[in-house]
């Protein structure tokens, strides 16, 4: 017996429709469940997915050697027994047969690529004669990885151990990294991943370009709607009307790029009418008078002037946020970084939270538990390596920004290798020019991935990995409330020649004589020894796929755990001794940023439930459900430009780009008529994805101008302006 695809679209369906965030356990899957017992060919093996960085934890159901469903495991605080839409889609990854079958080099130009299918013995002995020339030539800090995705850890183990710091993550300096440094700078730690919101707990939340739902993380999706239907009250400052903000008691629908008046006016009623957290603030938190006078004129009648969100809204929100204190969430959203002024409206974010005494409250923001996973016993130290290419003072990971730049200048020092993986490097970094510029300096470009995607006809070769349901990863460890730590395994072995990442990197780290970082017979072994250094047993983990430690928990601050602070003056910084320190305003400081010109909207972007940005586009079954992205556009601007629901128009920026595909057009008023939106992800130039391939528009494509924002390397993308062209 296996899932239908009629349950797929069903589970598809109800994720993305109803924004539950998941679906509980379909007939299908249930009988499966069912004959599990009266049917032990049915086996379950414990993973955790990885369609999306939530990595909800699931069993794959396997029989015959094949995988016929995906469960939500019920003991996760990732998914709560749950999948959402796009996870139940993993076998969609799995037996798709556009994946990558075998290694490839291009014997072609980068970009111009010619593939010719090579043994992995070639692939490898490709790679590692390049590595060793070029760190010969250059040292190993000239080796860059830029990662996204659990697998990972495998490289950045390489990476280490061949003496390069130089690890990318592109959802620092061009999604979270924002917020996080907002945060670190504010309460001494930031929010992680998932993030630490007592979301179900809340009673007030303030949603502040957080597209909860449409950003489908499972667990808080789930969150968010026990909470509501506790009575929690939700106010959404958005330009849009998202679907959550449809759900709102107050929907904000802010102009464009003034969000920060907002945040600094509500401060300044908290303030002024003495709304806030008196103990806390008296007791744990340091600048508080410089912060009053800081916002002393940014009244609601000059933010209502600025953003155009009505005063009386403003007060109204201050004080029922005040009535449900501690239990309150202010949050930005996971994509922070939109004007190059982030890093200060996301403290401004924090500060709101600290003012409602919420950080480590009920309610509020849990405190993460403390968990980590040992190393493989018996491994040497990693040698000494090079300052990263941080590149801005408070950048806690390597900024894609300084990549690029020391790529193409060679300054601070030359950068000759890139080792992608698992990241759509032409759809995740904005200015898709710069970075073509950088890699044609590379002397060697590598692809790692499971299915091809836009920067491939760049890579001078390809490695295909297995997909996560084909592969042992490291042990995962949950900082959430209760510590915990899960058990990705095989379903099944990997289908055609992929390979896992474990094993990829041994085999090169035995070409470049670093075998001894590499002791491992296998990934299995690998965790299993794990598992012995932290005392817990694999055939458990195996069984149950996740071990909680509830005796562990303490997830708020109380007489057996005072509040305690990771800043420099150990209290909550209102005003940032280290901002002050570094030269820039220790308190946040509303900055104007430039309107669209005439003719012009505001280009937004965001997610779509059912897809996790280019990934999951050539996903055949969740393609069926969502094939295209759409173009939002208030009615009024519509009608000027002649457009209805369902043309089809091109776009082009203030810098002349013009999208490479036609995008369809969706006329609704949930959008201001000073921007248009669309979700991010689509727009795909791989030829070898047929399902992707050429359907919706790039929003980073259009992304040709970024603001860099000084204080962490972040990349304001909402600086850009579109024109509309209609197609024919
Ligand atoms: Fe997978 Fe959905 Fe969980 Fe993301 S939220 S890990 S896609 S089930």
């Amino acid at each position: 017996m296996g899932i239908s695809r009629r349950d797929f679209l069903k589970f598809g369906l109800l994720t993305g429709g109803l924004l539950t965030g998941g679906y509980k356990i379909s007939e299908s899957v249930a009988s499966l469940r069912g004959s599990k017992v009266a049917s032990p060919q049915y086996k379950y093996v414990p993973n955790l997915c990885e369609v999306c960085f939530w990595n909800c934890n699931l069993f794959a159901v396997v029989t015959n050697g094949k995988i016929v469903a995906l469960e939500g495991n019920p003991l996760s605080q990732r998914g709560r027994g749950m999948l959402c839409g796009r996870g139940n889609a993993g076998m969609s990854l799995v037996y798709n047969p556009d994946r990558l079958k075998k290694p490839l080099l291009n014997t072609g130009k980068r970009g111009d690529p010619k593939w010719r299918e090579v043994s992995w013995d070639e692939a490898l002995n490709f790679v590692a004669d390049k590595l060793k020339d070029i760190i010969s030539k250059y040292g190993p800090e000239s080796v860059a990885l830029i990662s996204h995705g659990s697998g990972g850890f495998w490289w950045k183990h390489l990476l280490n151990a061949l003496g390069s710091d130089n690890i990318f993550a592109p959802s620092f300096a061009n999604c979270r990294g924002a917020r996080d440094v907002g945060f670190l700078l504010t309460f001494g730690s930031d929010c992680g991943s998932p993030e630490n919101y007592d979301i179900e707990n809340s009673k007030f939340l303030l949603l502040v370009g957080y597209h909860i739902g449409e950003n489908a993380h499972n667990s808080h999706v789930q969150e968010f709607m026990i909470a509501l239907s506790k009575g929690a009250k939700l106010a959404v400052l958005d330009p849009r009307l998202s679907n959550i903000a449809s759900k709102a008691n107050w929907w904000l629908p802010v102009k464009p790029g003034t969000d920060l008046a907002v945040l600094l006016a509500l401060i300044h009623v908290i303030i002024k009418e003495e709304l806030y957290d008196k103990d806390f603030v008296k007791n744990y938190t340091v600048g508080f008078d410089k912060l009053a006078e800081a916002v002393k004129d940014c009244t609601p009648e000059w933010a209502e002037k600025e953003s155009d969100i009505p005063a009386s809204a403003i007060v109204e929100i201050a004080r029922e946020m005040s009535a449900c204190k501690p239990a309150v969430c202010a949050i930005g959203g996971r994509f922070s970084v939109w004007y190059g002024d982030d890093v200060q409206r996301n403290r401004a974010i924090a500060i709101i939270n600290a003012l409602m005494g919420s950080w480590g409250r009920k309610g509020g923001f849990y405190l993460r538990a403390s968990i980590s996973v040992p190393k493989y016993p018996g491994l040497p130290p990693y040698p000494e390596a090079k300052p990263p290419l941080t590149g801005y003072p408070f950048a806690l990971l390597p900024t894609t920004t300084a990549l690029r730049k020391a790529t193409i200048t060679g300054d601070p020092y030359p950068v000759k290798a890139w080792i992608a993986y698992s990241c759509n490097i032409i759809q995740a970094i904005p200015s898709i020019q710069e970075t073509i510029e950088a890699i044609h300096k590379l002397d060697l470009m590598v692809v790692v991935d499971i299915l091809p995607s836009c920067h491939m006809p760049y890579a001078d070769v390809v490695l295909p990995e297995c997909s996560y349901l084909e592969r042992y990863d490291n042990l995962f460890v949950d900082r959430m409330k209760v510590p915990a730590v899960s058990l990705r395994a095989p379903a099944i072995e990997p289908l055609f020649e992929s390979r896992p990442s474990w094993w990829i990197c041994k085999e090169l780290g035995r070409r470049l004589g670093i075998e001894a970082y590499f002791p491992w017979k296998d990934g299995e072994e690998y965790v299993k020894k794990v598992c012995e250094a932290m005392n817990i047993s694999f055939d458990e983990l195996y069984e149950k796929g996740i071990i909680l430690f509830p005796e562990r928990a303490n997830p708020y601050f109380g007489p057996n755990n005072p509040p305690h602070f990771d800043t420099p003056s150990g209290k909550v910084e209102l005003y940032s001794s280290q901002l002050a320190e570094a030269g820039f305003d220790p308190l946040p400081k509303y900055t104007k940023h430039p309107e669209p010109p005439e003719g012009f909207f505001r280009l937004l972007s965001g997610r779509h439930p059912l897809h996790t940005f280019s990934r999951t586009i050539n996903y055949p079954i969740l393609n069926e459900l969502v094939p295209e992205n759409e173009l939002w556009i208030h009615p009024k601007r519509a009608k000027e430009l002649n457009l209805k629901s369902g043309d089809y128009v091109r776009l082009i920026n203030q810098d002349g780009v013009k999208s490479s595909f036609k995008v369809k057009v969706k006329v609704t008023n949930r959008i201001r008529p000073d921007c248009v939106y669309m979700p991010h992800g689509w727009g795909v130039k791989a030829k070898e994805l047929r399902w992707a391939y050429g359907k919706g528009a790039s929003d980073n494509e259009l992304y040709s101008t970024y603001k860099v924002d000084p204080i962490m390397g972040g990349t304001g993308m909402r600086v850009n302006f579109v024109k509309i062209l209609k197609e024919g």
